[in-house]
């Protein structure tokens, strides 16, 4: 008989290489004294109403059976109300589901709109992860390189992969791991080419409140022409500073969003009832100023870090928004490629980062490495001196 239990499927035989943005959090972690700004984990404290919410659901002040698959009808409610207030977007509770993080959200979604085989737009640098869920779901993503130093939405690029016929589109803003921002005028031109195509278009907003230098997140959903065609999808995790708690959503239009949860029911039946509480008091009790005070923190953080950075040699993009920092390492580490790169800084000075070849289609020639600043003051003050000691 054939050794049945090492078969593996085609679809899961790209992602089993290993995933370097999580075994080197663990490298890193072994690592007395490391630093991880690898996987951009957000190790900061979550606010206090969030945890009270919580708390208070496991402690008599709910019930712990599952929720409805679209989520606990409050929460969808307070999500709705939060895209109308800060996101510009007109969308009552029944067109929000909630899902495990924005990948829970994304990967339900794929699987709720797409057929084997279609394509996909991405613009690269990429995720790593918006390309392997494609491939789990069987679909075949495109890349749309963003050009130049600055990450500049190129129309010609853009036209030329449009021309191959994709289906949907992802749409990362504030984007990870280049730091963009897509401007209002540059989704109207993805608006204009898009016109008398079917496509659609999945957003990644995880980042939305961490926007710099007094940028504004414009929710593709709220761009014409794209209003009709973009299904939003984002999280709580970054927002709140709770990565592992896996509380997202999709929102759109009832019958799509719909659809999402139908297949959200039958791969994960639910989100975590707790966590769904926390969000619902948080997204309830936290004023305004809690969001302008996290985007002047991480814009705090950015400016302290990029210093460093620089003055230890590296090159790179100052991030737009979002908190991560794609930097060619060349002049501090050499020319070796991404993954030998991050190693050799992780024993010069016990940081990690996440070698940027994971975010590009071909990793040849790739000399980036990726950096995030999600951390509190003490740790970024201490990665910051360490950084600086590179310096030749
Ligand atoms: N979004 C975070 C990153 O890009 C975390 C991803 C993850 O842990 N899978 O690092």
């Amino acid at each position: 008989m054939k050794d049945v239990l090492r078969l593996r499927s085609s679809r899961a035989t790209p992602i089993l290489a290993g995933n370097l943005l999580r075994s080197l959090t663990e490298l890193i972690d072994a690592v007395p004294g490391g630093i991880n700004l690898g996987q951009g984990v957000c190790d900061l404290d979550p606010p206090t109403p969030l945890v009270a919410g919580a708390v208070a659901a496991l402690q008599g002040g709910d019930r712990q059976v599952y929720t409805p698959f679209a989520g606990l009808p409050g929460l969808r409610a307070a999500i709705a109300q939060k895209l109308r207030r800060d996101n510009g977007l007109e969308i009552e509770a029944d067109g929000v589901v909630v899902c495990p993080g924005a990948s829970g959200g994304l990967f339900a979604t794929l699987l709720a709109l797409f057929d084997p085989g279609d394509r996909i737009l991405l613009f690269e640098p990429f995720y790593s992860y918006h390309r392997t869920q494609l491939l789990l779901a069987g679909l075949v993503p495109v890349p749309v390189p963003l050009s130049g130093p600055d990450f500049a939405f190129d129309e010609a690029a853009f036209a030329r992969a449009l021309a191959q016929k994709a289906r949907g589109l992802i749409l990362n803003t504030p984007a990870n791991p280049s730091g963009k921002v897509f401007s209002a005028d540059e989704l109207a031109a993805i608006a204009r080419r898009l016109e008398g195509t079917e496509l659609v278009v999945l957003t990644d907003e995880v980042y939305e409140y961490l926007v710099y230098d007094g940028r504004r997140h414009v929710a593709p959903a709220t761009v014409e022409g794209l209003a009709e065609r973009a299904v939003t999808i984002s999280s709580f995790s970054k927002t709140y500073s709770i990565t592992g708690w896996r509380i997202g959503y999709v929102a759109g239009p009832k019958d799509l969003v719909d659809a999402v949860g139908r297949v959200a029911d039958q791969a994960w039946v639910c989100s975590s009832r707790p966590a769904q509480r926390g969000v619902e008091r948080a997204l309830h009790e936290l004023p305004a100023s809690f969001y302008t005070d996290l985007r002047v923190g991480y814009e705090a953080r950015r400016d302290r870090f990029c210093a460093a950075l620089a003055d230890a040699g590296f090159r790179f993009q100052r991030p737009e928004g979002a908190y991560y920092v794609l930097a060619d390492y060349r002049a501090v580490l050499g020319d070796l490629e991404p993954h030998p790169a991050a190693l050799e800084l992780i024993s010069r000075v016990r940081i990690n980062a996440v070698p940027g070849h994971v975010f590009h289609a071909e990793p040849a020639g790739v000399r980036t490495l990726r950096f995030h600043f999600a951390v509190g003051d003490a740790v970024l003050d201490e990665a910051c001196a360490r950084l600086r000691t590179l310096a030749r």
